[in-house]
């Protein structure tokens, strides 16, 4: 049998309006400070623990926890708005993104009582960095055959193994582990846990792993067994498999996916306005806002469904196939049309476009790669 993907159209409330002129106005002001320059892919590569603190104040990370754990009891779509305008203007949101992204979600679903008031309040400030150690190096698209194991032994767990392109583990506050409990590799699903290390922590080494510009985004982090205590666990023992894939959702299905190079189309668009690009120039950015603005209403649509409680996995993988393409295609066009020379750390337009080009071939694959998302959405629709 198969079945169909589907994505409903969803038109945001006037409040919605109201709270985006209201992130607008603040994202102009910080731009007037000059508290940051727009960056691209920001979201994962810019941290800036003060600019995190100043929109947790705001009540902007951590949205739609309840108030009981320092949450805003806000909708997803609320916070769709806000994450669209951060990501649109480039902002340094790398330090709680991880944390606000999944982690809260996560905690809030499985933690238990003491991890949620532990974590959650320092979540929604804006003082708490998460790491996610997933990928292992021989453990990536094939996630469940991770080797990192962890051992019941007195007062805890005794953590051995290799994580690896850890986003953000050098400054964050904590890192969610998946690991082997029970069985063995060929279990597979079964017998996975995960735990919330502190860092930094006895045992535990964090490599930094440079990208090819030498800047340092993510880390190889090493547990030699590490003892951590009996409640890091998070969740049920052996449910792992289960929690990292609804995790995945939140990791797959928000703006992040498509609007990674934002800001270098709107940077691009901006020159276009003051001068006459040529025929082909125009016609290509038509192109590229039109693709941008089908893939708004696609990640509109899971946000929704997300909201509702309804499963967004498969959707999600699509949108996230479809707009980590759109990424790549924004800074191949720039790069042919623009008609000038990439500089790294240059202004404006070209520094931009350096970044994004050096940037880009991560697109599509981090949070799993395009092949793996179009087997998700392949095995939804019911193809064999
Ligand atoms: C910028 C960046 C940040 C990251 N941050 C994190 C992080 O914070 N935490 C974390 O845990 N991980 C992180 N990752 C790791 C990321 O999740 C993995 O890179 C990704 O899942 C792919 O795994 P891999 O690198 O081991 O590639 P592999 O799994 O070895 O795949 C190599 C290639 O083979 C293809 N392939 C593999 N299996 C199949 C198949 N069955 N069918 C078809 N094609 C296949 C893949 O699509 C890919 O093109 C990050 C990666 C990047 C690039």
């Amino acid at each position: 049998m198969t079945t169909t993907i589907h994505l409903p159209p969803h038109r945001l409330s006037a409040a919605s309006q109201r709270l985006r002129d209201d992130v607008r106005s603040f994202l102009d002001g910080e731009l007037e400070a000059g508290t940051f320059v727009p960056r691209c892919d920001a979201w994962m590569s810019v941290a800036d623990p003060a600019f995190s603190r100043r929109l947790g104040a705001r009540g902007w990370i951590g949205m739609t926890l309840p108030s009981a754990y320092g949450g805003h009891d806000r909708s997803a779509l609320e916070r769709f708005v806000v994450t669209e305008e951060l990501l649109a203007a480039g902002a340094p949101v790398a330090a709680h993104w991880i944390a606000d992204r999944q982690m809260a979600p996560s905690i809030l679903r499985h933690g238990s009582q003491a991890q949620r008031e532990r974590y959650l309040p320092a979540i929604a400030r804006g003082e708490c960095s998460f790491a996610i150690g997933m990928s292992e190096p021989d453990a990536g698209s094939d996630l469940a055959s991770v080797r990192t194991r962890a051992r019941q032994v007195e007062g805890g767990w005794e953590i051995t193994g290799t994580k690896v392109w850890t986003t953000g583990a050098h400054f964050a506050h904590a890192i969610v582990v998946l690991a082997r409990t029970d069985g063995s590799p060929a279990d597979r699903h079964s017998g996975l846990s995960q735990f919330i290390v502190d860092l930094p922590a006895p045992g535990v080494e964090i490599r930094p792993i440079r990208t090819i510009d030498g800047e340092h985004h993510f880390n190889e982090v090493i547990f030699d067994a590490a003892v951590v205590a009996e409640d890091s666990l998070l969740g049920e023992r052996g449910a792992g498999w289960r929690q990292v894939t609804a995790e995945l959702a939140h990791e797959r299905s928000g703006p992040e996916r498509y609007m990674s190079t934002v800001p270098l189309l709107r940077a691009w668009a901006e020159q276009l306005r003051g001068q006459d690009g040529g025929a082909a120039a125009e016609r290509e950015l038509g192109r590229l806002t039109a693709r941008a603005w089908t893939l708004r209403q696609m990640s509109l649509s899971v946000a929704a469904a997300l909201a509702e409680g309804r499963p967004p996995e498969i959707a999600a993988a699509l949108v996230k196939d479809l707009g980590s393409r759109f990424e790549g295609d924004v800074v191949e066009t720039v790069r042919r049309l623009a008609g000038i020379e990439p500089r790294k750390n240059g202004p404006g337009l070209e520094g931009l476009l350096a970044e994004a080009i050096l940037h880009s071939p991560a697109f599509t694959l981090r949070g799993g790669s395009n092949e793996i998302l179009r087997s998700v959405v392949a095995r939804g629709l019911g193809v064999r």
